[in-house]
């Protein structure tokens, strides 16, 4: 997320510090001992659209699941989609780019739902919670969710959901940090508030576990390249240039930044 250092003022109190995290120190440590109630997590999010417009996914897309669109591509395009987290709707546009027409958008933040509707997103847009969607039973053939089940403070309940909606033989793709790998990031990079805005960081072995336990099979899908918003953490342009020629789809799965997943819901689980 930020990384440069700069003088700024915490999303949640407004007090001033130096650093490159969203919160200052004290509102840090406050969320790391106590749970923050989804209102302040909706202002959260909110408030760095605010002051962070150049970051937010909402005004831009940084950070695409490149493996997935693969998947998505060799779907037909009749499948009913719903996205989770879906900001400011690049990711719809994208899909409506490809061909597929039954799309529906979920976010949180009432600012991204303005984003989406400004940039006219061929989709419906809802304004709700990942962990209680409403939608009936049964509803969409594919859900998919970038950057948004680390962010959920409830995995189980987010999954149960998921897996209520979905249909039979449905599927769910996500894209989200590979938990070891961006805990130390942050550490090294000092983002000690990264407990607030990924309360729900997975390893892959820890997402096959949860996947496995709401009934659905998981495959892990190579990620082409790496993504702007993964070259923008490279800290020199020699670097950042050697890392665009870098492989990342041969590295083993525990390596790669990101994980792309495809869980597919089990036939009578
Ligand atoms: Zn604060």
């Amino acid at each position: 997320m930020v990384v440069e250092r700069s003088h700024r003022e915490c999303v949640l109190c407004g007090a001033c510090f130096t650093g490159r995290s969203f919160l200052c120190r004290s509102c840090s440590a406050r969320y790391r001992r106590e749970r923050p109630s989804r209102q302040l997590r909706r202002r959260f999010y909110e408030g760095v659209d605010r002051l962070y417009p150049g970051w937010a996914n909402t005004y831009g897309s940084y950070n695409p699941p490149l493996g997935l669109l693969r998947v998505l591509d060799r779907l037909p395009r009749t499948v009913r989609i719903l996205e989770l987290g879906c900001g400011g709707g690049a990711l719809l546009r994208e899909l409506a780019a490809r061909g597929f027409f039954e799309l529906v958008g979920l976010d949180l933040a009432r600012t991204a739902l303005v984003e989406a509707r400004q940039r006219q997103t061929p989709a419906s847009l809802v304004l709700a919670e990942a962990e209680r969607l409403p939608f009936h039973d049964r509803s969409f053939d594919i859900v998919l969710a970038a950057d948004l089940i680390e962010h959920v403070d409830d995995v189980d309940e987010h999954l149960a959901e998921v897996a209520r909606v979905l249909r039979e033989g449905g599927q769910y793709l996500v894209k989200t940090p590979n938990r070891p790998l961006a805990e130390a990031y942050y550490r090294l990079v000092g983002l000690d508030d990264y407990p607030f805005w990924h309360p729900s960081l997975l390893s892959p072995g820890e997402l096959r576990a949860v996947f496995a336990r709401h009934g659905f099979t998981a495959c892990f899908v190579a990620q082409p390249g790496l993504t702007p918003a993964q070259l923008r953490k490279i800290p020199s342009r020699l670097l950042r240039r050697l890392a665009q020629t870098l492989p990342v789809s041969c590295l083993p799965v525990w390596l790669r930044p990101h994980l792309e997943v495809v869980a597919v819901l089990r036939v009578g689980r």
